[in-house]
């Protein structure tokens, strides 16, 4: 790994003040969460930093709230452990506390962060090489004819990465926004389904932050009352694994049948992928096994597998099913 300076970052404004600066020729200004994705990257050598700010060094951005009007505020500096932990997440979000229970392993949920989490790299051999960066490689065309069987099967004519958050499959599900702060006091917030982008090879970042922003929290709208949520992330291996698809169910309730519904699958498109179809299958209807089958066969439709990949779509189909049947407590 080359040599870099190293920053503590004292408030969020200092952050940002520090990112901001002009990248020197040594590289560019990063900055660092968990640094669980970062370090990694930093070692394989295909992100290569002048300066390293660190994050963590700031106090009081790791609070969890929630307000019933309001809704859940997370801060950046949140770890995964601890949105599991959450009795308020785990009370009103529960496919949020499953999402962030499944994830990686309990040693990694304690360093990863919510914002690192959203903002982390693909996982792809090809993007994590920097051979396929260094050497004018066209990692494209690699990965098209390549080993891509963990890669989308929607929207993938251009390229087949996937987003590696898979929290990110619950939040979108809830309908959460992403709050940004920038140089010149500049505060934002954007729905996280479009602070997400499709990620290329040529991108060195997969989300719409640009630079000198520092992601400060992630908010949720409260849930109607009576609402249930299901998760599921389906690995290959029982032990910790990167998933082959992951689901997020939430269900609003009138009486025994559907008020509204949100449906996101995540890992089968290049950003956490709304089933509008299949949501719009069970409007006005109690959930059953055939309504939960039919809304999971329209979740499917229109998917462009690749040569490898093809094995996910029975996968899909069966997840969603079974994630409506278990938000519903059918
Ligand atoms: C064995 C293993 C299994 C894993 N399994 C999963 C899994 O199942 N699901 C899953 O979602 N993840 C999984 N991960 C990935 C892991 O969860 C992420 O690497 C981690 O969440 C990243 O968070 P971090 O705080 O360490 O981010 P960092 O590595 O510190 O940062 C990641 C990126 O975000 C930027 N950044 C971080 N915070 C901010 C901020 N507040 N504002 C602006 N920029 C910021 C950094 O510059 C960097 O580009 C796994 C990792 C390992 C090692």
């Amino acid at each position: 790994m080359d040599s870099f300076e190293w920053v503590d970052a004292t408030s969020v404004e200092h952050a940002v003040a520090l990112l901001a600066a002009a990248a020197g020729p040594g590289g560019p200004i990063v900055a660092k969460a968990g640094g669980i994705d970062l370090v990694d990257l930093m070692k394989e050598g295909v992100v290569r930093p002048a300066r390293v700010v660190n994050l963590r060094s700031i106090e009081g951005l790791d609070r969890i709230a929630f307000d019933e009007r309001r809704g859940l505020s997370i801060d950046a500096l949140v770890t995964l452990a601890q949105i599991e932990a959450s009795p308020e997440i785990r009370g009103r979000f529960p496919a949020l506390a499953d999402a962030a229970r499944h994830a990686a392993t309990p040693q990694v949920r304690n360093a990863a962060t919510i914002g690192g989490n959203l903002l982390q790299r693909p996982r792809c051999w090809y993007l994590r090489n920097h051979y396929f960066h260094d050497e004018g490689v066209d990692a494209a065309a690699a990965l098209a004819s390549g080993e891509h069987q963990y890669h989308a099967i929607f929207d993938n004519a251009e390229c087949s990465l996937v987003h590696a958050s898979t929290p990110a499959t619950a939040l979108v599900a809830y309908g959460a926004q992403v709050h940004l702060a920038g140089p010149g006091g500049r505060e934002r917030t954007v729905p996280l389904a479009e602070f997400l982008r499709p990620s290329r090879f040529e991108q060195v970042r997969d989300t719409v932050i640009e630079p000198g922003e520092v992601l400060t929290r992630v908010t949720v709208p409260a849930v109607a009352p009576g609402a249930r949520a299901a998760y599921h992330k389906q690995t290959e291996r029982e032990s910790y694994d990167w998933p082959i698809c992951d689901v997020a169910v939430v269900l609003e309730m009138q009486h025994d049948a559907v008020a509204a519904a949100s449906i996101v699958l995540g890992w089968v498109a290049p950003t956490p992928r709304r089933a509008s179809a299949s949501e719009q299958a069970l409007v006005g209807k109690p959930i059953t096994e055939a309504l939960a089958r039919e809304a999971a066969a329209r979740a499917v439709a229109g998917a462009t597998p690749l040569a490898k990949n093809r094995f996910k779509l029975p996968i899909l189909e069966a997840v969603v099913r079974r994630t409506l049947l278990a938000a519903a407590g059918a």
